[in-house]
């Protein structure tokens, strides 16, 4: 802690290092209780580098790290309007272990006994905190099936594909946690199509050991690969098709993503493309509104942050890509609510998607600009569109021919002189300069000018 306040701001310590609880220290592994999954999150990526020194420099090399998330208090529990099964009331769990050594090798390669396997399933990757909308449907209930009856169902493989942050690696690990919880002696393993594609070159080339290799995947009850697509070579994807073959015939579950369906994997041999068809395959696709209303409801209930109802409404009309936006949008708004101590407001959020998804797209015409420097400097639009050399009037004209060049994408100079009342393009050229001149010159002016930007892009929102 000492160590801490001294390279990070004395704010910044207040609110993210004395919310810390520490829990217990154990050999060189340090337990600390923290409020939430998001704040978590938070601290591994703002400061994971002072952490780390500062863990090793009092517990040395072999340092590690794990979080407990702090029990939801019942009363926040209450306050959410329509929650989905069960409210996490005193639940505590682990979501995030660090460990400053590296992450070490999935496996050991086994003897002859039973083996070790770490799963490698991240607990907030549930079901229970899955929303379920049309767009990941059957591939949910899917998932729960064969959860229910690893290997026994028809669908192996369980092929999942789609789209980044549609939640592939959620729904996969899924299936795998609630197969750990339904059945603890299975063997399961979560693996990504790269980390394979590692091992599988060290097997061969470092160590010598493709056997013992292989002989590790073999004794795999559940295992899970995700993003498969990433599995191109030759030798790799060889011994996946011995493993898969093995593990298929013997019963055992396998579950698959992919950024895209079987028949568009590019570099992958026929046999195993054949193989990812055998079974079921789901597409995930992107969420309705309701569906990315309802994950932002219960995403920010179960980090125990308050944001209004018209803040989570906003962001699930502006975000409709995929989860992990929704989820980025979110994170930052709540880490706005945190340190401010104060409701996010709507321009907030509005501010921090942009961040994310870009501008609003805008459907400025020269119709609209006309219609509200109209309206602005009280004019008729006869006037607007006369030749009248009337000195407002044709301030009025130059601002307006000046915002539509600046606002709509692409349109000549002799479009808007011809909208404007069939002036020509170097009379638009003209009140474009004089509006820049004045604009630098006189600030009353440039006030005007942007007052009624303001108004075009606002209209817009
Ligand atoms: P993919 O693997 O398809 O790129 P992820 O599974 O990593 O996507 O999902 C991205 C993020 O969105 C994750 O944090 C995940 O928990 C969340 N997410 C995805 N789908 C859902 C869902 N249906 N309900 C709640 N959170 C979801
Ligand atoms: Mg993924």
């Amino acid at each position: 802690m000492r160590f801490i306040s001294q390279v990070i701001e004395p704010r910044q310590v207040e609110i993210w290092f004395k919310k810390i609880r520490p829990v217990s220290l154990a050999d060189s592994t340090l337990t600390v209780e923290v409020p939430s999954q998001f704040f978590c999150e938070y601290l591994e990526s703002a400061f994971l580098d002072v952490i780390k020194a500062s863990l090793k420099k009092e517990l040395g090399a072999a340092a590690r790290l794990v979080y407990v998330i702090r029990p939801v208090q019942s009363q926040q529990a209450m306050s959410y309007p329509q929650g989905p099964g069960d409210p996490p009331v005193n639940k505590s769990i682990s979501v995030s272990t660090w460990q400053p050594s590296g992450n070490p090798g999935p496996f050991v390669f086994p003897g002859i006994t039973k083996v070790q396997v770490n799963p490698r399933l991240n607990p907030v990757y549930s079901f229970e905190n899955f929303v379920v909308g049309d767009c990941n449907r059957l591939a949910a209930n899917a998932a729960e099936n064969i959860a229910g009856a690893p290997g026994k169902t028809p669908f192996n493989p369980l092929f999942i594909f789609g789209g980044p942050g549609l939640g592939k690696t959620h729904v996969a690990q899924a299936a795998g946690l609630s197969i750990k919880k339904q059945f603890p002696d299975l063997v399961v393993l979560y693996v990504t199509g790269n980390e394979f594609k590692t091992q599988y070159m060290d097997a061969v080339h470092v160590r010598n050991k493709l056997t013992d290799f292989l002989a590790y995947y073999m004794k795999i009850d559940v295992l899970i690969v995700d993003d498969i697509q990433d599995l191109v070579g030759q030798g790799n994807q060889t011994a996946f098709f011995n493993i898969f073959n093995h593990l298929h015939q013997n019963g055992k579950q396998l579950i698959l993503t992919s950024d895209r369906a079987p028949a568009e994997l590019q570099n992958f041999e026929e046999r195993l493309l054949s193989r990812f068809k055998w079974g079921l395959s789901v597409e995930l696709y992107a969420p309705d509104h309701a569906t990315r209303l309802e994950m932002l409801k219960e995403r920010a209930f179960r980090e125990g942050v308050q944001i209004s109802d018209e803040v989570l409404e906003y962001l699930a009309t502006r975000i409709k890509t995929n989860f992990r936006e929704l989820e980025g949008a979110l994170i930052s708004i709540m880490a706005s609510a945190t340190m401010s101590h104060k409701d996010v407001s709507v321009e907030e959020a509005a501010r921090i998607s942009e961040k994310i998804v870009g501008e609003e797209e805008v459907s400025i015409t020269i119709d609209k600009i006309q219609s509200i420097v109209c309206d602005y400097f009280g004019i008729t639009r006869e006037a607007l569109l006369s030749t009248t050399r009337k000195r407002q009037i044709v301030q009025a004209r130059q601002i307006a021919m000046y915002l539509s060049r600046k606002l709509i994408d692409n349109i000549s100079l002799a479009t808007i002189g011809s909208e404007t009342g069939g002036k020509n393009h170097a009379t638009v050229l003209h009140a474009c300069n004089t509006v820049s001149d004045l604009c630098s010159t006189d600030r009353l002016f440039k006030k005007d000018v942007a007052g009624i930007e303001a108004m075009l892009t606002r209209t817009n929102r």
